[in-house]
């Protein structure tokens, strides 16, 4: 890896004269995670938070007076930037834990940054703005609107900055319809859900999860049964964020229909932001579609599709946004959007890798995905390493690693026992082989001494899949 990078950190850390320590910041104390059955799994573990980057940043200098004449500043700058291209280069090789496809080429578009491009206000509705990029945002949509199938003229939507947006505005579609309505999300849900709870003052009812990180119905069932007086929002995952489950959405709609739930008293969000792009694309997988009884899905643009900025999709029925939208005069437009001022570049981008690779394009990167997902997951057992991969998931969690530094290498994300690798069209067989055999090595010295075990994933992952000294 870089060494230079490293050793920068170290002596700036040094020359300051203060250490970070992580333990200093991380001491609030975690609440006891209950399983669905009421049991306390773990009691206390420290969430460590990354380095403070407080002590690293890059200063910003006021202009000398001669700076121009000089040329230093520029080439200070130039410096800055050259070093940063190298970390960018060498921390894209080593990531493996994020849902981010790193793998595109948008040179052709690299003419447009000399632009300030807005979407202000709606996506359909033109603003005076006219440095604007709609005709590529209402392209976009309507590529989804087809791959979710609404009608052209039934859906709304927009092009978000990211999934977060895309759940905080679904779900303010669904309070909008029901006022006094609750929200109900799995415990594994994406912390931007319980937000949005926080955000709008909704009372939220979280429903445990099955040992593959879905929802338990029979769960749901009982806690709908004792608010049947109120109407129901529900937040259903398309792939959740540590174990990339994919909710069921039949069995939730049948259960919410067994409980007495009629279509006009419920409201259905789906958060597709991790797997909501790949699923249409999984052999025999059930279908996310607006045929189906549910108010609106989103995803994330930079996850799958992959994109030099966030950004995401956020698709629901139009006749809700006509209930809530506001016309604004100073925007010419009509504000239907969480955001003001809405990144025009973003609808381009996805325009443009929507038409390279099209529907025939995602299936095959969708396949390799699961193909690789299954390599690494396989490789992790033969080598006796605790493992989980859902059958339509290309997430494969395994053995959160002892070390720290090991995790930050490869910017594995961490959850209790558990770390996990998502496998993106960027990953290849080669760089899992790479990983692999890092893993490998730095566990024969972290259990090299028999006192120090590896962790028990049994109430992770299920004790089918945890191989630790006292389930192999
Ligand atoms: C990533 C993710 C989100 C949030 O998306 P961002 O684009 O990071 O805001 C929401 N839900 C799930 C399941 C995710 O994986």
């Amino acid at each position: 890896m870089d060494g230079n990078v490293e050793s920068e950190v170290t002596s700036v850390l040094k020359s300051n004269g203060k250490v970070f320590d992580p333990a200093a910041v991380a001491s609030e104390p975690v609440p006891p995670v209950v399983a669905a059955d009421g049991a306390i799994v773990e009691n206390k573990r420290e969430i460590v938070l990354g380095r403070n980057v407080h002590t690293t940043c890059l200063a910003i200098t006021e202009p000398d007076f001669d700076d121009e004449s000089t040329g230093d500043k520029e080439a200070f700058m130039a410096g800055v930037l050259a070093r940063y291209r190298k970390t960018l280069i060498e921390r894209t090789k080593h990531h493996l834990g994020y849902p981010y496809n790193l793998d595109f080429d948008y040179g052709a578009l690299a003419q447009l940054q000399h632009f300030s491009i807005n979407n202000l206000g709606d996506p359909f509705i033109e603003s005076n703005y006219g440095v604007h990029s709609r005709q590529f945002e209402v392209g976009v949509l309507d590529w989804f609107a087809r791959l979710w199938e609404i009608e052209k003229d039934e859906y709304w939507g927009y092009i978000t900055n990211c999934g977060t947006e895309g759940n905080l505005h679904g779900i303010l579609v669904g309070r909008e319809v029901f006022p006094d309505g609750i929200l109900y999300a799995s415990q594994e849900s994406h912390y931007s859900v319980f937000k949005a709870a926080r955000m709008y003052r909704m009372e939220c009812v979280k429903i445990g999860t099955l040992v593959t990180g879905e929802i338990d119905c029979a769960d749901f069932k009982a806690k709908l049964l004792l608010n049947k007086d109120k109407p129901a929002i529900i937040n259903v995952n398309i792939g959740t964020t540590v174990k990339g489950a994919v909710d069921d959405l039949d069995l939730v709609i049948k259960t919410l229909e067994e409980c007495g739930f009629s279509h006009d008293r419920f409201y259905i969000h789906c958060d597709g932001a991790l797997f909501g792009l790949m699923m249409p694309f999984v052999k025999r997988a059930p279908k996310v579609s607006f045929k189906k009884p549910i108010g609106s899905v989103s995803v994330s643009g930079h996850k799958f599709v992959g994109c030099p900025m966030p950004c995401g999709v956020q698709l629901t029925r139009i006749e809700h946004i006509n209930a809530l939208s506001r016309n604004v005069e100073y925007l010419a437009s009509r504000d239907a959007t969480i955001m003001g001022s809405r990144n025009g570049h973003a609808p381009i981008f996805l325009w443009y890798t929507l038409n390279r690779k099209g529907y025939k394009g995602f299936q095959k990167e969708v396949q390799k995905c699961l193909r690789n997902a299954h390599y690494l997951k396989d490789r992790l057992r033969e080598e006796g390493i605790s493992a989980m991969l859902n059958e339509m998931s290309s997430t494969v969690v395994f053995e959160r690693p002892l070390d720290e530094e090991f995790v930050r290498r490869w910017q594995l994300a961490c959850e209790r026992n558990m770390a996990h690798v998502i496998v993106m069209p960027n990953v290849t067989v080669e760089k899992l082989d790479y990983f692999l055999n890092e893993l490998i090595i730095k566990r024969s010295i972290w259990y090299k001494d028999e006192k120090v075990r590896p962790p028990c994933l049994a109430a992770d992952i299920g004790s089918e899949n945890c191989v630790c000294p006292l389930h192999k």
